[in-house]
This record gives structure tokens, sequence and C-alpha cells, in this order.
């Protein structure tokens, strides 16, 4: 294993400067979960570790007018198990319950996970789809970016190697837009998606007002389905509208041929799974 050099800062002040002090050579360190394993096994090879364990706070859930405010270090098991979440945003309670094991969820972090920029991590579509922003702090300042516009490839994000991920802004989810994450697990309970597919919807007399569709495993970044909320909007919502709207899925999509499925399985259980989210946030009968 490659050697490096550990910080621990006391603060995210003293963090970010670390950070800008030696950049690309840099890691930061938050769950361990996922940076642990990549760097036993020389996936990462950082010359410095900023352990975040010393940074108190920052694992705040709070809610401050229309959004709630997530702190990085907050845990996956924390938004699960959150009386605020699940009020406010339940579908977010909802996706990071079904994260692999209860002790991945007790140590990954909010920030982490996003950071990660795995496409097959779930809260991803999930926060795609209910609009969510991360507030990025470096040593000469701070800026927000839509979770949207955040991820470029595999495990490649916009975060720049002197940023930290301190916050997440999820706005919240109103009362009438119904919402699902639904996760293909074909081989074991806490595998990754092979397909992974958030969906909301308002139906009013018998209308898709709005519907949001958004989709992790299916390619190098998670996507929002934009073509597929158009092909609903205003449109009655029956079994066949649903259909219909969920096959333009399988043009949106760029999976890969791994353990997981072939690429032209993962395309059609991408359609398959679009197709049942959406028959169950708005209420249609299979
Ligand atoms: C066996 C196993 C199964 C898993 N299964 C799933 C699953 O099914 N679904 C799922 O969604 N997830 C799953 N995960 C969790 C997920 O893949 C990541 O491991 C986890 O979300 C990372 O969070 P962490 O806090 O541990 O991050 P770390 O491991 O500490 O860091 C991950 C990356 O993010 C960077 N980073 C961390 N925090 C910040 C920050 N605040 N600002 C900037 N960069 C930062 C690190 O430098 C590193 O590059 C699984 C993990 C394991 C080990």
């Amino acid at each position: 294993m490659h050697d490096f050099e550990l910080h621990a800062p006391d603060s995210i002040h003293e963090a970010v400067e670390i950070l800008a002090e030696h950049g690309g050579s840099t890691r930061v360190l938050a769950g361990g979960t996922a940076l642990t394993t990549m760097v036993k096994q020389s996936l990462v090879r950082p010359d410095h570790i900023v352990s975040l364990h010393r940074v108190p706070g920052w694992s705040h859930v709070a809610r401050l007018g229309p959004e709630i405010n997530i702190g990085m270090l907050a845990t996956h098991r924390a938004i699960e198990t959150s009386p605020l979440i699940r009020e406010h945003a339940p579908l977010l309670a909802d996706t990071y319950a079904q994260v692999a094991t209860v002790r991945i969820r007790s140590m990954a972090t909010v920030g982490g996970g996003i950071a990660h920029g795995d496409p097959a991590q779930d809260p991803l579509p999930t926060l795609l789809a209910l609009n969510a922003r991360v507030r990025l702090l470096s040593a000469t300042g701070e800026r927000q970016v839509p979770v949207g516009d955040l991820f470029r490839d595999f495990f490649d994000t916009d975060i720049g190697p002197d940023e930290l991920l301190i916050e997440v802004q999820v706005p919240a989810q109103p009362h009438d837009l119904e919402g699902v994450y639904l996760k293909f697990l074909p081989r074991s309970e806490d595998d990754y998606a092979t397909v992974g597919v958030a969906a909301l919807a308002r139906v009013e007399r018998g209308r898709f007002q709005e519907a949001r569709v958004a989709l992790g495993a299916v390619g190098p970044v998670p996507l929002r389905a934009t073509a597929v909320e158009q092909a609903l909007q205003g449109r009655k919502a029956d079994a066949a509208t649903v259909r219909k709207a969920a096959e333009l899925v399988g043009d949106l999509v760029d999976p890969v041929d791994d353990a997981r499925g072939s690429a032209d399985y993962k395309r059609d259980m991408a359609v398959v799974f679009t197709r049942r989210a959406l028959e169950q946030v708005a209420g249609i009968p299979r």
C-alpha cells in the first residue's frame, strides 16, 4: 500500500487549508467505507489523507425554510431514521434505507456517498429527482452546484481537489408528490443496484400534473430522464401512457456489461423498473 501522511483537522476551515496546500495528491476521509478499500487496493494513491473524524458538527439534519439541510457527516442511517426527513422528504429516507447493510449505513456519510461518484449508488437518482444542491467549500470561497451538474464520468465529479462538500440542500418533497425508489437486486439484498429508479408524480383529475424520473447504475453518471417526464406531462395517468413513456428510457441509458448483467439486460430492466415506479407513484394497478 502506498504511504501517505494523515491529517486530522479540527475544523472545516483547517481541512480546506490542507486541501489548498496539497491539492491533487490529497483525499478526504469521511466514513471510510469506500476510500479505505480504494487505498488498500491501490486504486487511488494519495500522498495525504485528510480525515474528518475530528471535525465537530456537520452531521446536522435541519429544515431552514423550504429546504432540508444535511451536513456532510450525517450518516446514511441518520437520514433513514430522521423523523424530519421522514416527514419532509420521505423518498430520501426510503432510498437511504436501501443502501447495503445497516453496518455500512451507520458508517457511510452523505457527503462521502455523493463525492464518491459511483453511478450505482442509490441516493444519487433520488437526490437528482428532488432537485438537490451541494455546497462546496475551498480556501478561496464557497459555491453551490445542483446535483444534476455534479457528475462527469464514472467516479468523477465536479468537486475540485481543493474542495470539500460540506452540505446537501434538498427541497422538501411536497406532500402531494408521491415518490418511490425501486432498486433492482437480482443477486443479494446488500448488493449495489443492477438498475435503480427514483420517480415522483402528482396526478390530478386523472392526469400527470408533474412527473420526475431519475436512474442510477445505467451509465457513467446518474441521469434525469427528462424525455420521459415531458412525455407524461399533462397526459392521462393510465397504463398505456406510462408504458409508452417508460420505453423512452431505453434510448437514454448507456449501461455496461458487468457481473450484475449485460448492457442489454440492464437497458431492458431500466424500462421495466421505470414503468413499475411510475405505475406505483401514479396509483395505476399492475
Ligand atoms: C460492501 C459495501 C456495499 C455498499 N453497497 C452500497 C449500495 O448498495 N448502495 C449505495 O448507494 N452505496 C453502497 N455502499 C456505500 C458507498 O458505495 C460508499 O462506500 C459510501 O457512500 C461512501 O461514503 P463514506 O462516507 O464512507 O466515504 P469515504 O469512503 O470516506 O470517501 C469516499 C470518497 O469521497 C471523498 N469524500 C468523502 N467525503 C468528502 C467530502 N465531504 N467532500 C469531498 N470529498 C469527500 C473521499 O475522498 C473519497 O474519494 C457500499 C459500501 C460498501 C463498503
